[in-house]
């Protein structure tokens, strides 16, 4: 039976409770403990996949096909387990999951209610998968005294009740502020924090305190007596420049120390930090810097495109180069030449994406790259965008284009390069879809293999021939051109191991230049980097001459 980690938070939000959850995950995985982390979310969704990554960040997606929150991307980069559809649940779906129950008649005539059925439902999220690690770190999200969220805070509730005593503990995040004018870290708010949540019966057992300046001895008594916590068991949390930093600074205020002393856990065993050690020495040493240009659509939230900021930061990493990574937005493309606006970059990443708007700034990203030799990378659409350039200006299919343009504005404007698939096969089923389907969940999505071609450019990065990648896309690039462009150069050269769905191209006599179907940003880590990234920015290194 695992021990579990409830991880609350209060007084203001995006206080850095994932990263807070993901570094406790790495630091017990230090002291040889197995760990999984999961999330919570009190929101109505049923999941993140249809909501707006201006709003909500990037959709992070797990192996077995979940659209999930951001912050999994979080919990997989700090521990590199792979985290799985039961990792991350929200309201919507509890609620979902308890009224199709009830529609089945598997409630006996009784009549519904939050307590017991709704968290009956949430206990049973948090209890699966129980017996297979030694921590379970449970987020919830949002702050205490949301509406939404009260279920499950007396979920989490009843779960500690109903386990053995010592078997789980609740650790809470806030924030001291600073009044400037009088020169003080003000602990009211965090008071209110913990009463509030000590009125819906919860004690915290750590509290981690976010603040700006240093915590003086002093305040930090004055918490731990007024919030009913031990002094030590009071962690400050300061500002990092990196969140990679997050697990030694942890470390260094105590945090896993606070955490197992509170299991009751001693002699603790010994961490063993190397791994992160490591990842801050390729961070804080990097001899040089690259500049990558990311054209895409949701330039304004840098959340958007989490993983693939991430991912770009540990092929930094792999390559000991800072990576400097800006945003562009593809529209301008559309009204000017690119040619002003990359010539000063290393190397061009165009990202996934959904929709027309944009996508015409996309192909001439695409094309300049591939024209001027720059080293490119393309991500899902970025990959269906480079096939639709090679297809108009190599193949002279001018008229090339994606379906998912026609299906948004009706009518056929376009010869679709690009098409959607109706169905396909994963594992040993078949899974067949309509255009009209829902949006939520009408996409391919998860892990599926690909088999790359010996001696291509990218079996190479790879240093093998058979891989798995994470998907998420509804269209495909068109089988039927593969002929036609790789004689002008457009190589197919990853492939579903049916052969029927092209999963990477590159092209040929051109120094970096390929485009996947999937998105590798979501499996790469600090301390293993994803081959694809590596590459990449090994290849804008020998761009900037820096080698
Ligand atoms: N919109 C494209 C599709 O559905 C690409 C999706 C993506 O980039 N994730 O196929």
């Amino acid at each position: 039976m695992a021990r579990y980690v409830f991880i609350t938070g209060g007084v203001v939000s995006s206080l850095g409770k994932g990263l807070a959850s993901a570094a406790l995950g790495a630091l017990l995985q230090a002291r040889g403990f197995s760990v999984r982390l999961r999330k919570l979310d009190p929101y109505l969704n049923v999941d993140p996949g249809t909501m707006s990554p201006f709003e909500h960040g990037e959709v992070f997606v797990t192996d077995d096909g979940a659209e999930t929150d951001l912050d999994l991307g979080h919990y997989e980069r700090f521990t590199g387990v792979a985290c799985r559809k039961t990792d991350s649940v929200s309201s919507g779906r509890i609620y979902s999951n308890v009224l199709e129950k009830e529609r089945r008649g598997e409630y006996l005539g009784k009549t519904i209610q939050v307590i017991p059925h709704v968290t009956n439902e949430i206990k049973d999220w948090i209890a699966v998968g129980d017996d297979e690690v030694d921590f379970m770190l449970c987020e919830i999200g949002g702050t205490v005294g949301d509406i939404e969220g009260l279920p499950f805070f007396e979920a989490i509730r009843q779960f500690a009740q109903e386990r053995p005593r010592g078997q789980c503990i609740f650790m809470h995040l806030t924030l001291l502020p600073y009044l400037a004018a009088s020169g003080e870290l003000k602990t009211k708010p965090t008071q209110h924090s913990v009463k509030e949540l000590r009125s819906i019966g919860l004690q915290p057992d750590v509290l981690v305190c976010r603040s700006e300046h240093p915590i003086p001895d002093k305040e930090r008594a004055k918490i731990a007596l007024f919030c009913n916590v031990r002094p030590d068991s009071v962690i400050p949390a300061y500002d990092l420049k990196s969140i990679y930093e997050a697990p030694l600074a942890y470390h260094r205020v105590g945090l896993d120390q606070a955490v197992l002393d509170a299991f009751g856990i001693s002699p603790a065993p010994k961490p063993d930090m190397a791994r992160w050690e490591d990842v801050m020495d390729r961070l804080t040493h990097a001899e040089g810097e690259v500049r990558v240009a990311i054209v895409g659509k949701y330039v304004q939230l840098e959340d958007a495109y989490k993983s693939i900021a991430e991912a770009l930061t540990h092929g930094g990493m792999a390559n000991r180069v800072k990576v400097k990574a800006e945003w562009i937005d593809a529209e301008i493309f559309e009204h000017e030449d690119p040619g002003p606006h990359l010539e000063r970059f290393n190397a061009i990443l165009v990202p996934g994406g959904f929709g027309e708007r944009g996508t015409e700034g996309k192909i001439r990203a695409a094309q300049y790259a591939r024209e001027k030799g720059i080293p490119y990378l393309g991500i899902c659409l970025g990959m269906q965008m480079a096939v639709i350039e090679a297809a108009r200006n190599l193949a002279g299919v001018t008229n090339a284009g994606s379906e998912e343009f026609d299906h948004e504005a009706g009518g056929k404007r376009f010869t679709p390069v690009v098409y959607h698939l109706k169905e396909w096969v994963q594992g040993n089923h078949r899974v067949e879809r309509k255009v009209t389907d829902d949006k939520g969940g009408t996409m391919r999505l998860g892990a599926y293999s690909a088999v790359l071609r010996e001696g291509s450019k990218v079996a190479e990065v790879y240093g093998a021939t058979d891989i798995e990648e994470r998907h998420r896309h509804r269209y495909e690039v068109d089988i039927k051109y593969r002929e036609k462009l790789e004689t002008c150069g457009l190589e197919f050269t990853g492939m579903s191991p049916d052969g029927r769905l092209p999963e990477i191209v590159e092209v040929k006599d051109h120094p970096w230049f390929i485009g996947v179907q999937f998105h590798p940003e979501l499996k790469s880590k600090p301390f293993a980097p994803h081959p694809l990234f590596a590459g990449f920015v090994k290849a804008a290194k020998e761009q900037s001459r820096l080698v």
